[in-house]
């Protein structure tokens, strides 16, 4: 991550911002600085070779997720070290109830972090997160802290582990495999998360316009096709639909006919700010409260096929 973009984009934004929305970019700034800083203690890809024996061309074609071929080694002191870094701001400045705040300062990771398979995290993070969700009530957490809010720090933290190695990983990917004339992977190509948004760029392209898809698992961005649901894939343009909210036009949904599912996409050019997908992702927000209305399809959006 690059944190002088960050604060720019976030100084860009805030300018404008209701007192709420200045807060939560405030909250996901410093969420920001405390991974980075993380992950250069860590300096987990150190050492990682990726994708030894395979061919990893190949499995970024056939959509295999890179790192479930070979995890990103994750250490389980140091992961309770992330953690209860991320939890000491949460429980500061989230906003959580005070008996929630008071557990998650003093809430003990290392327990959690010996219990879990870390290997796993660091292989298939998006499968970690539901197991641990799904069995939950074996780690043993103290009861004031909510399952939900408890998996948010451990997937936070997930990604200050895996980001240098995501990143080591993607680049031994040919440039070929990756932009050939092979079909674009629909999850993200090193973790197997969906992906987080997506962004329009301005001026690239064979079209002039390429898309780009973003992962805030891992923080790997990859080529995509600029007219295709990022869910299920289809590229029937007739079941695709642009919507924005009057006057934004940066900041738009893709929703899709075929799987009824909607993307958060990000038009570089209409936008007025410095274009860093951290922060993006953190002002996308509101837009996912626009998708959710009920008149989202009718009156709320301008429709822009
Ligand atoms: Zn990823
Ligand atoms: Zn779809």
């Amino acid at each position: 991550m690059d944190l002088k973009l960050i604060d720019e984009a976030v100084a860009a934004y805030k300018k404008d911002a209701s007192e709420s929305d200045a807060a939560r970019l405030e909250f996901f700034r410093k969420l920001y600085e405390i991974q980075q800083n993380r992950a250069d203690a860590i300096a987990a890809a150190d050492g990682y070779e990726p994708l030894p024996e395979r061919d990893g061309d190949q499995d970024y074609i056939d959509a295999v997720p890179l790192l479930s071929q070979r995890s990103c080694p994750i250490d389980p002191t140091e992961f309770a070290q992330t953690c209860s870094d991320i939890a000491q701001h949460m429980a500061d400045n989230a906003g959580l109830e005070d008996d929630v705040s008071k557990a998650l300062r003093t809430l003990d990771w290392s327990d959690f972090c010996n219990k879990a398979d870390l290997e796993k995290a660091g292989s298939m993070p998006p499968l970690f997160v539901e197991d641990c969700l799904r069995s939950f009530d074996d780690f043993g957490v103290d009861a004031a802290v909510p399952a939900n809010i408890f998996m948010m720090v451990v997937s936070f933290a997930i990604r200050a582990h895996i980001q240098d190695v995501a990143a080591k990983a993607y680049a031994a990917v040919s440039d070929d495999a990756k932009t050939g004339n092979h079909a674009r992977p629909l999850v993200c190509p090193v973790c197997g998360a969906p992906a987080s948004l997506s962004v329009v760029e301005s001026g690239v392209g064979i079209d002039g316009r390429a898309r780009t898809q973003y992962c805030g698992t891992c923080g790997t961005v990859w080529p995509f096709d600029r007219l295709r649901c990022g869910v299920c894939g289809t590229q029937n343009p007739s079941h695709l639909h642009y919507f924005h909210i009057e006057g934004d036009s940066a900041h738009r949904l893709l929703n899709c006919e075929e799987c009824g599912q909607y993307e958060r996409v990000v038009f570089e050019e209409d936008l007025d700010k410095p274009l860093v997908n951290e922060v993006e992702d953190v002002v996308m927000a509101r837009l996912d409260r626009v998708a959710l209305d009920p008149r989202f399809r009718k009156e709320t959006a301008a429709d822009e096929k």
